[in-house]
C-alpha cells in the first residue's frame, strides 16, 4: 500500500510534533521521503531534539494561540499534507472537574485543532490531504473524559465539516481515532496515575492491564503503527476517503 517514496517532495505540517505519535509521524514521514516539514510543539527542547534527514522549520509555541498561527503561517508556504495532532488529556470525573481544566482541555484540543486547520486550509495545494487526530472518546463515553471526550467530539466534526468546504479543491480532511496508545500523555490523566500506583509503579505492567481489559485484541497501538495509518489516510491510498475517521482502537469501542 505504501511505497518508500511515497511521501517524497512533499511539504508537510505537523502539530504536536515533539512526542508520541507526532514524534512517530515525522520520523515515518521523513523515512518515506518527506522533503520539507513544518514542525509545532509548545516544547522547544523536545521539538530541537528531533533528529532529521530532511528540511525542517520548527516553530515552538501553543497550538491554541491565534498569534502562534500568526507566525506558523508566515512559514508555510504551500503544503501537500498536515497531521494536526497536538492534544492533552485530564481524566476528572464532572463533579471534581475545575473550569479552568476544563478550558484548559478544550482550549488545547479543539480550539488547537480550529487554529491549526484554518491555517493548514488556507496553505494545502489543491489536492493535499489533512488528518486530524481525535478519540474514540470523542465517540464512546467512559467516566472521566467529559473534557477530553467533547473536545475530541469537536475535533470529529471538525473533520467531516472541513472535508465538505474543502471538497472542491480536491483536499480531503479525515480524523484518526485511536483507543490506547502507548504515549506520555497517560501520566496526565489521575486514574492511570492511580493504576501504576496499583501495580507497584510499574507503568508498563499498568498500560497492558489495561489493554487486556479493555481491549478486544488485548493490546494498545504502538505510536509507529498509528503513524502508518495517518500516513495511509495522507496518502494516494486513500484518494476517495474524506470526512471519515479510522479507528484504530483493538475493538475496544464495539
Ligand atoms: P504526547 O503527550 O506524547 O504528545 C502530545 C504532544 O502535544 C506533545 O509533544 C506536547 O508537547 C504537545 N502539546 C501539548 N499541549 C500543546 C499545546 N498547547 N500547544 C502545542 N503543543 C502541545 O501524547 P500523544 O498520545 O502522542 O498525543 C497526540 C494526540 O493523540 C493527542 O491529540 C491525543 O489526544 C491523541 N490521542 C492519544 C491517545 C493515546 O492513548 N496516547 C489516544 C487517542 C488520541
Amino acid at each position: 500500500m505504501q511505497n518508500d517514496h511515497e511521501f517524497s517532495g512533499k511539504s508537510i505540517l505537523i502539530t504536536g510534533a515533539a512526542s508520541g505519535i507526532g514524534a512517530a509521524c515525522v520520523q515515518f514521514l521523513a523515512q518515506r521521503g518527506a522533503s520539507r516539514l513544518i514542525l509545532t510543539d509548545i516544547d522547544p527542547r523536545a521539538l530541537a531534539a528531533l533528529d532529521l534527514p530532511c528540511e525542517t522549520s520548527r516553530i515552538a509555541g501553543d497550538v491554541a494561540d491565534p498569534a502562534h498561527w500568526e507566525d506558523v503561517s508566515a512559514s508555510l508556504g504551500e503544503l501537500d499534507h498536515a497531521v494536526l495532532n497536538a492534544g492533552i488529556a485530564d481524566g476528572s470525573p464532572i463533579t471534581e472537574l475545575d473550569f479552568a481544566d476544563w478550558r484548559r482541555v478544550l482550549s488545547t484540543n479543539l480550539d488547537g485543532a480550529f487554529l491549526s486547520l484554518a491555517a493548514a486550509m488556507r496553505a494545502i495545494k489543491e489536492g493535499g490531504s489533512i488528518v486530524l487526530t481525535a478519540s474514540v472518546s470523542g465517540m464512546k463515553a467512559e467516566p472521566g473524559t467529559a473534557a477530553y471526550g467533547c473536545s475530541k467530539a469537536g475535533v470529529l466534526q471538525l473533520a467531516r465539516v472541513a472535508a465538505k468546504e474543502a471538497a472542491p479543491r480536491r483536499v480531503r480532511v479525515n480524523a484518526i481515532a485511536p483507543g490506547g496508545v502507548d504515549t506520555p500523555i497517560w501520566d496526565q490523566t489521575p486514574f492511570f496515575q492511580d493504576l501504576v500506583t496499583e501495580h507497584g509503579g510499574d507503568r508498563q505492567a499498568a498500560l497492558d492491564a489495561m489493554a487486556a481489559m479493555a481491549t478486544p485484541l488485548g493490546r494498545y497501538a504502538t505510536s509507529a503503527e498509528i503513524a502508518g495509518q495517518v500516513a495511509f489516510l495522507l496518502s494516494d491510498a486513500a484518494a476517495t476517503i474524506t470526512g471519515t475517521a479510522l479507528v484504530s482502537d483493538g475493538g475496544y469501542s464495539l
